[in-house]
């Protein structure tokens, strides 16, 4: 703790305060723990330190015994310690926890589907009105153009490339983070915010809470996405905002890219 300015009275390593010398009895003096706190039990006066030391955490870079110290407590059995020293690591380490997911992320399955327009590559606006599907096992990646309705076209990728595809897509792009940048769902709580960083991460079961979900524009999305992940969860992303923002669009047209090459075959 920096240069707090030393009050009156005797400090209570527990609660971390500055009490008359009364409020201490004569053993408690010399051990530094106040009446109040000698009441408590050995578990209760160590989560009250823990959260003394949480409160008082430095806001600068920390130690890497500090970091340790922290990643320990948000495990802690008390709950108050535990909640403390996540919404503190959350502040120290703002993308520890989308690297964390990134990790753990694969993508199975993904549809995109896209019906707005976009600006090509001479500035000028052009329909993408399209659906794009990927499946990592088959490798398969499938575009239908609705516009032209030239039906199904579609490209097996190499292993290699397929996997370099589906890491751009979690990596670079973010994908699994999109309801929470772009704020799609009004109801934000619904996706990727259970998390707790272990060892892996655990993403808590998504559970859709349909009646909490605020009633659907009418029309049809612009935009939408559904990615199934190999870890069981499934994002559902729907945009009715015109307005296609930087990520989607690019993958719009990274995906776009490898039926471009297949045309100059013909
Ligand atoms: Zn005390």
């Amino acid at each position: 703790m920096s240069k707090r300015k030393r009050p009156h009275g005797h400090y209570c390593k527990i609660c971390g305060e500055y009490k008359a010398n009364e409020k201490f009895s004569g053993k408690g003096h010399a051990a530094h723990i106040c009446k109040a706190c000698s009441r408590l039990s050995a578990a209760e006066k160590a989560a009250a330190m823990d959260i003394n030391r949480l409160m008082g955490f430095p806001m600068r870079r920390l130690s890497d015994g500090e970091k340790k110290w922290l990643q320990t407590k948000m495990h802690d059995t008390n709950s108050e310690v535990a909640d403390t020293a996540r919404e503190i690591y959350h502040v120290c380490f703002p993308h520890a926890e989308r690297n964390a997911m990134k990790k753990q992320l694969i993508i199975n399955t993904l549809s995109f589907e896209i019906h707005t327009e976009v600006y090509g590559g001479y500035g000028d606006m052009e329909t993408a009105d399209r659906r794009f599907a990927i499946d990592r096992k088959s490798r398969v990646l499938a575009m239908e153009d609705f516009h032209t309705e030239s039906g199904e076209q579609s490209v097996t990728l190499e292993k290699g490339q397929m996997a370099k595809l589906l890491r751009y897509i979690v990596h670079t792009l973010e994908i699994f983070m999109w309801e929470q940048d772009y704020c799609l769902n009004l109801d934000e709580d619904v996706f990727f915010t259970d998390i707790f960083l272990d060892e892996g991460v655990y993403v808590d079961d998504l559970e859709e809470k349909e009646e909490d979900l605020p009633t659907e524009p009418e029309g049809r999305p612009f935009w939408q996405v559904h990615v199934e992940y190999s870890n069981h969860t499934v994002q559902d992303i729907s945009s009715y905002n015109d307005y296609l923002p930087e990520r989607p669009e690019e993958l719009y047209f990274s995906l776009l890219e490898y039926f471009d090459s297949e045309d100059e075959i013909f």
